[in-house]
């Protein structure tokens, strides 16, 4: 039997998985291993709490991960407690489905002051991701800017503004659900470098901005092409437009909070006495490739909180090639050579939507199966006896469920559960 290791158990990992079960006959034993105790990567960590829908496709991962010959392999950090090179070694084939969890920096003077996140960071606090758990962010002031026109700014201006009340159903972790509670921002300025034709919103995502309890969107529409215009859009970009240009016509009727679209405004200096007071922006136009290019002229936003969401990479890995400048491995449609393959944000970038890696996990399943021989491999066995002789806590998937359950167990009232984020505590539940 063909011994596969998937490195990352969200959801590329996990189609990837579901592809190769299902194209060899379950005539492949598979380890998903993953450097946190949990699985499910993105759903958990990334997914907005209030877009539960979005998350319940855990499910059809579970199923996955619970039939026989798909382990998980959690609490095992790549690089730490095995080498790459072991576990080429070890299995038929190597599949890197590490997402992109690492922020693209935004290289502005001032961006290093406090109160300046990235979105995974921000992302990851109200989703309790342990490495995150710790950020505070500051709430304590009027206004924030977000800086990108991306689903990941529609998500974290959002999560800003809304009631505690709309967070019922949802599983933001407490100290997020409590810090948010008492925040103080009222205005939470989303900034587009270029205009409202080149956002990189969908239009379910952008509609719920105008359905909000205690906030409500605002645009100018002088920003605007002439509205003909939108007829040469395609039709989801169409549509989020179209919803940007309704959001002109909404009065805040009562609601304290209001979400400012700033179009064609490049952030281009931070400033702060120890912390961030405020942003420079230079207004931009557009040149004939639809790139951004500064007018010169600036104006300042006070805010007391920057989000940069401009992007994501994934994190190199000693010894396997990297394109720094997309943020992936180096690879050929999901090859990177000598048994060692790509899915998912660490094949193609940070883009695309969740769906879009089952596409992406079958293709690489099935070069996978159709080069990757039986070497008589030890595969799990082997790496079982390497972390035993390193005192590796090794998580299974049996332990996790234990873990899930006392989540649930905890939950508020309305909430589907309560997440665990010190490490420690999780490995104390399953033992
Ligand atoms: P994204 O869609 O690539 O958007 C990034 C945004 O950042 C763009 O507006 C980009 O502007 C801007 N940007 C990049 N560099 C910048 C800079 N130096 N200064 C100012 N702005 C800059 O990325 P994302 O929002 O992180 O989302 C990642 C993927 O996850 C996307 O495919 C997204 O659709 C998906 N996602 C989906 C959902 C959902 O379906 N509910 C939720 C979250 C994320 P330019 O266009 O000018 O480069």
């Amino acid at each position: 039997m063909r011994k596969v290791a998937i490195i990352g158990s969200g959801p590329a990992g996990y189609y990837s998985a579901e592809a190769l079960q299902k194209q060899s006959g379950d005539a492949v034993a598979i380890d998903v291993i993953d450097r946190m105790p949990v699985p499910y990567g993105l759903i958990r960590f990334g997914v907005a709490p209030d877009h539960q829908s979005i998350k319940a496709v855990y499910k059809r991962y579970e199923k996955v991960a619970l039939s026989e010959n798909v382990r998980f392999v959690g609490n095992v950090l790549v690089g730490r407690d095995v080498a790459m090179a072991e576990l080429l070694d070890l299995y038929d084939a190597v599949i890197l489905a590490t997402g992109a969890p690492e922020d693209r920096p935004l290289d502005l003077p001032g961006s290093g002051l406090a109160g300046v996140v990235g979105s995974a960071a921000f992302v990851g606090w109200y989703n309790g991701h342990p490495d995150f758990a710790a950020l505070d962010p500051p709430l304590d002031v009027a206004a924030a800017a977000v800086i990108g026109n991306g689903n990941v700014a529609l998500d974290v201006a959002r999560i800003l503004s809304k009631t505690p009340a709309e967070f019922a159903g949802s599983d933001i972790v407490g100290h997020a659900f409590e810090a948010l509670g008492r925040s103080a921002i009222r205005t939470v300025h989303v900034l587009g470098r270029r205009g409202p034709h080149q956002i990189a919103m969908t239009p379910k995502e952008l509609g719920e901005l105008g359905h909000l309890e205690d906030a409500v969107p605002k645009v100018d529409l002088a920003d605007f092409p002439a509205e003909a215009d939108d007829s040469a859009l395609e039709p989801g970009l169409r549509k989020s437009v179209t919803h940007l240009r309704d959001f002109a016509g909404l009065e805040p009727g009562g609601r304290r909070k209001t979400i400012v679209f700033d179009f064609f405004a490049r952030p281009v200096r931070i400033e702060g006495d120890g912390k961030v007071e405020r942003l420079t922006v230079e207004r931009t136009r557009l040149d004939e490739r639809k790139a951004a290019i500064g007018t010169g002229e600036t104006y300042e936003i006070d805010c007391g909180l920057v989000v940069t969401c401009i992007g994501y990479r994934t994190p190199p890995i000693d010894g396997v090639p990297y394109e720094a400048d997309l943020g992936r491995f180096t690879n050929d449609e999901g090859v990177i050579g000598g048994g060692l393959y790509c899915v998912g944000w660490a094949r193609r970038g940070p883009t695309g939507t969740i769906g879009t890696n089952r596409p992406d996990g079958y293709e690489v399943a099935e070069k996978v199966l159709a080069e990757a021989a039986d070497g008589g491999k030890a595969g799990g066995t082997g790496l079982d006896r390497l972390l035993g002789a390193r005192g590796v806590d090794v998580v299974t998937f049996g332990d996790w469920q234990r873990i899930e359950a006392a989540e649930t167990a905890r939950a508020r009232e309305g909430s589907p559960r309560e997440k665990f984020i010190d490490i420690a505590e999780m490995l104390g539940i399953c033992r």
